[in-house]
């Protein structure tokens, strides 16, 4: 694991990473005319932030290099696998922002698989083994020592063959024979000591339904897979390196088109956890409310919680590829979220923790509309209406009795401008019986109206407000991080990974905002001014609106560039 206080940003412009160099030079020698890439989820689970790394890597690398990306479910497992998965997946690619070229399945090849099985076992380099999984563990050896050969090596190829579609045409139970390669029981890499091809399994496909009984391998499946959809890179995580020669070992003795596979470092992320196992476990154990929990690294979670396929992009750019395992800080993430929603949010007022502020001076009954900028950014593009009232809410941190010389908000006697309108005073604290300030008496001054004729008077705070009469009270739901440690790949040996949990990662509060707020039609998180960024829970009722925080607006954090 790299250091994570050394996490940086990649310098601008950008070097080629070590992949895209691969390919640019693939092209130069004319090695292909376009490149194919694909993305090969098994349906097993809902797709996590470290597989938008995968998607924007293959996706991102066909689209720079104008070749095309299949979308191929490793569907070879049954048990774990499922249309709701398969369904999720094309939803939160397409909402990455990308489009694949054909939508292939491991199991539309499984035909051809079996007759490439059927092939090396008449070639004499596949058997049938009778060993229980035990045994041929055990009889695989040790980086050290050699394995030792099955008993059941040296069959014939005819009885090979009978056994085989024996085991295709459902006689034998799961577990009770596997078809194996021939290849060196000796080999200093383990995984070419007869590894498994096929397994039986019993079960229903959410494909071929109970057309199959046995499933290939994992290293049975992937590499012919690419060759048959002719991929030219074939990209994956670091943990499949050892897995490579074997991959160019099937390809080569079956005489297929040779793709070709290169390893990146998986993305890993602080106080974040990246296994879908384990994310299903807290959804099976309702530690979360789903997989689209909007404290899940999942991307349905993080887009219910505000996320953008931009911010996730722009991460995914930054990080880079790297071959070294890598734990990126969450933080970088968050930055790249807040440049992203800083630059295209619509703002809003919203008051959490209300305080009453009463104008005395104020004509009672009389609302006055201001015209804001949905985003300051652009001061001249779309406006939302403010209604200014006698009797308005500010938050009660904005205000303070005993205030320090360096308090710019609103303190007695002290001035204050409420955003987009006038500067007020306040004139009398009120307090109940037990001493706790319930009600500030303020002036204003209309000389201060913003674009009037009066010469700008400016103060050193600016605070937002509601009308009380106008605002909409809405559920918001805090979060914070899920876990407590940053490195969640790091669990002692003796705790459990739900050790770490955050028990206040969920908190739910009240806030008043302003009217337009509910009619927001943007479509991403809004920002709630001086506050953070916010996004409308799909939960919300006409009525009773909710609120996800999606980010903090602001944290001293900053990526070095
Ligand atoms: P998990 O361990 O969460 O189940 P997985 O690797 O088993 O992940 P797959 O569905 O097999 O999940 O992954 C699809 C693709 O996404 C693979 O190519 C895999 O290498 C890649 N991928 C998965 N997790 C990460 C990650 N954290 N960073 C980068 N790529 C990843
Ligand atoms: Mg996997």
């Amino acid at each position: 694991m790299e250091d994570i206080s050394k996490n940086t940003a990649p310098e601008e412009p950008r070097k080629l990473n070590f992949l895209e160099e691969i390919i640019e030079n693939d092209l130069k020698e004319g090695k292909f005319k376009s490149i194919m890439t694909r993305f090969p989820p098994e349906p097993n689970g809902y797709l996590h932030l470290g597989h938008a790394k995968s998607i924007c890597l293959n996706f991102g690398l066909a689209q720079k290099y104008g070749g095309k990306t299949n979308l191929r479910y490793d569907d070879t497992n049954p048990v774990k696998e499922d249309t709701e998965y398969v369904d999720s997946i094309k939803e939160d690619i397409k909402w990455l922002g990308f489009q694949w070229d054909k939508e292939l399945y491991a199991s539309d090849y499984f035909d051809q698989l079996y007759a490439w099985a059927e092939e090396l076992i008449e070639r004499g380099l596949a058997y049938v083994d009778d060993q229980t999984q035990e045994q041929i563990r055990e009889g695989r050896g040790t980086i050290d020592t050699p394995g030792k050969e099955s008993p059941y090596r040296n069959r014939s190829v005819e009885e090979n063959l009978r056994l085989f579609r024996e085991m295709r045409d459902g006689k034998y139970a799961d577990g009770e024979k596997v078809l194996r390669a021939k290849i060196d029981m000796a080999h200093p890499n383990m995984m070419f000591r007869d590894p498994l091809l096929y397994r039986i399994k019993h079960a229903s496909h959410h494909r071929t339904g109970d057309k199959w009984c046995i499933y290939p391998m994992y290293d049975f499946t992937h590499g012919q897979c690419d060759s048959i959809e002719h991929i030219t890179h074939s990209i994956c995580t670091l943990e499949f390196d050892v897995h490579r020669p074997l991959y160019d070992w099937f390809i080569e003795t079956l005489g297929i088109y040779p793709s070709h596979q290169y390893e990146f470092a998986r993305l890993n992320l602080t106080y974040t956890l990246m296994s879908k196992r384990k994310l299903l476990e807290l959804v099976q154990k309702q530690i979360v409310a789903g997989w689209d929990d909007p404290r899940m690294p999942t991307l349905c979670g993080v887009r219910r919680r505000g996320f953008t396929p931009e911010s996730l992009k722009m991460f995914c750019d930054k990080i880079g590829v790297s071959k070294r395992d890598q734990l990126m800080d969450i933080q970088l993430l968050e930055w790249c979220l807040r440049q992203d929603l800083n630059a295209r949010s619509n703002r809003y007022m919203v008051v959490q923790d209300p305080l009453k502020v009463t104008i005395t001076n104020w004509e009672k009954g009389k609302v006055e509309w201001f015209d804001c900028p949905l985003n300051p950014a652009e001061p001249d593009g779309a406006k939302r209406k403010v209604p200014f009232t006698g009797e308005l809410y500010i938050e009660k941190a904005d205000f303070m009795e005993d205030a320090p010389k360096k308090f710019f908000r609103l303190k007695p006697d002290g001035e204050v401008r409420l955003k987009y309108t006038y500067i007020i005073k306040c004139e009398e604290v009120v307090k109940d019986a037990e001493g706790n300030i319930v009600e500030l008496r303020c002036t204003y001054d209309p000389t201060t109206r913003p674009g009037g004729s009066e010469e700008w008077r400016s103060v050193k705070g600016t605070i937002h407000w509601v009308s009380i009469d106008h605002a909409e009270e809405i559920e918001l739901r805090q979060y914070d991080r899920l876990f407590t440690k940053a490195n969640m790949n790091d669990i002692p040996e003796d705790m459990d990974y739900k050790d770490f949990l955050n028990p206040d990662s969920l908190t739910i509060g009240k806030g008043y905002a302003e009217p337009a707020l509910t009619g927001d039609t943007s479509g991403i998180a809004v920002q709630f001014e001086r506050t953070g960024y916010y996004f409308k829970d799909p939960d919300s009722k006409p009525g009773h609106a909710i609120f996800n925080k999606t980010v903090a607006l602001k944290d001293s954090y900053k990526p070095e560039s």
